[in-house]
């Protein structure tokens, strides 16, 4: 095992169920993109096992379970407030519409179970004292960097379509190239890109955004034809990819690059694309923010005034957004905004009551309205947080 003794081992704290299945008379192993990302040395995210005991012998040999994709032959087991999926061993049967395998069948052999992963870096076994099950040689397509599909590419694709966008945002995570197979068969089969959900494009998509190395991955997506695909990214043409990819965009995440995308491509509002690209209402708000605060900000100083109303996160990534478009340092918002003297209306010192009893008056929108000039006062240090000193500026005001 790669982990140092001190560290926490996430294989470590699983286990315990893997053993349990082991003395129960079953096989079992660590499986998928845990034990990739074990050999890669990157941090490991869900652990995946996967077993020769059916879904309903799992669920009988653990006491917390839940059925997460039953159909599909997996089971959550819950060890220690850790959820772990456990995948009974399976092949799946013929592939109808590009998306789901029309049905999947139980089998006894790890071997054949490794057969139906996409990668072969995600292909790979590991039994519970650290020795590996490699049958496709997913080690050595880790050591050398590259993405190859288990099996024929063109079939692989054929079968399921999400296996071409997998292919470009392990691209972008992991800094891996794409075989000549893969890359080819990609160029042939993407039109079938069209069968599979938005919603599971979409979170591929977004992780290939966020991924490190996404420049090359969104250049891959374009040579291949694969955006011809999707909603928004077709209308890229060459001028624009260009505008985009000459951006260093690996520092942004996959929100402050649908902003660039929008402007990039002269589109409005965020909201127009929404529907295409089924974003929640809160993902939009967040993009639309971004996208706003970009053009204004771009053309405008920062004030003390613009990074309170934006906040420090707000603020922050458009001005990350400004400095990589203009390729440009930043310019200083974090320092802006620890000067505030307040980070947010809760933090003045008077209420709108106070207003109401010192004025001696009833209320109405003068209240709202006055307290937000002491914010405004407060945050641009024309006038300090203090209730004596606010009170007397109200008074005064009221005898303007
Ligand atoms: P991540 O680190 O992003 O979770 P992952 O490789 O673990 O990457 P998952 O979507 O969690 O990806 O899938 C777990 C495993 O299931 C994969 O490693 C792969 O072996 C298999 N798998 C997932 N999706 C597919 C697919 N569409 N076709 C074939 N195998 C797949
Ligand atoms: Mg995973």
């Amino acid at each position: 095992m790669l982990y140092q003794s001190d560290e926490v081992n996430p294989f470590q704290q699983a286990k315990p169920v893997l053993e349990t299945l082991l003395s129960a008379g079953y096989e079992a192993y660590f499986v998928g993109g845990s034990v990739r990302d074990l050999l890669l040395g990157r941090e490991v995210g869900d652990i995946d096992i996967t077993t020769s005991a059916t879904p309903e012998q799992v669920q009988t040999l653990f006491q917390k379970t839940v059925p997460v994709g039953i159909e599909h032959g997996t089971v959550l087991v819950i060890h220690k407030g850790q959820g772990y999926e456990v995948t009974t061993f399976r092949t799946e049967g013929t592939y109808a519409d590009h998306r789901h395998p029309a049905s999947v069948q139980f089998v006894q052999n790890v071997e054949e179970d490794l057969m139906r992963r996409d990668f072969t870096m995600n292909a790979i076994a590991m039994t519970v004292d650290g020795q590996w099950i490699d049958p496709f040689r997913g080690k050595e397509a880790i050591e050398s960097h590259t993405i190859a599909s288990v099996g024929d590419a063109h079939d692989r694709f054929q079968e399921d379509a999400l296996r071409m966008m997998r292919a470009v945002r392990f691209q972008s995570q992991l800094g891996f190239t794409l075989t000549e197979k893969v890359d080819e068969a990609i160029r042939n089969k993407r039109s079938l890109l069209k069968h599979v959900a938005m919603e599971r494009n979409r979170v591929e998509f977004h992780k290939l955004l966020n991924g490190l190395h996404c420049h090359e991955a969104l250049k891959v997506l374009f040579d291949t034809g694969l955006h011809e695909q999707l909603p928004v990214l077709c209308k890229f043409e060459c001028d624009a990819r260009s505008l985009l990819l000459e951006k260093n965009l690996s520092r942004l995440n996959h929100r402050q690059i649908w902003a660039f995308i929008l402007e990039v491509l002269r589109i409005d509002s965020a909201f127009s694309i929404a529907k295409e690209w089924k974003f929640s209402r809160e993902e939009t708000k967040a993009i639309e923010v971004l996208l706003t605060g970009f053009r204004i900000m771009k053309v405008s100083e920062w004030t003390k005034w613009c990074v309170y109303t934006y906040g420090k996160e707000t603020a922050t990534d458009i001005e990350q957004m400004i400095a990589c478009w203009e390729s440009i340092a930043e310019r200083g918002v974090h320092l802006i905004w620890e000067s505030l003297p307040i980070s947010s209306r809760k933090q003045l010192a008077v209420t709108g009551n106070d207003l109401l009893r010192w004025r001696q008056s009833t209320g109405g929108p003068w209240v709202k309205n006055m307290l937000q000039q002491i914010e405004k006062h407060v945050v641009e240090g024309s006038l300090c947080n203090d209730r004596a000193e606010i009170k007397e500026r109200v008074l005064a005001w009221g005898n303007e």
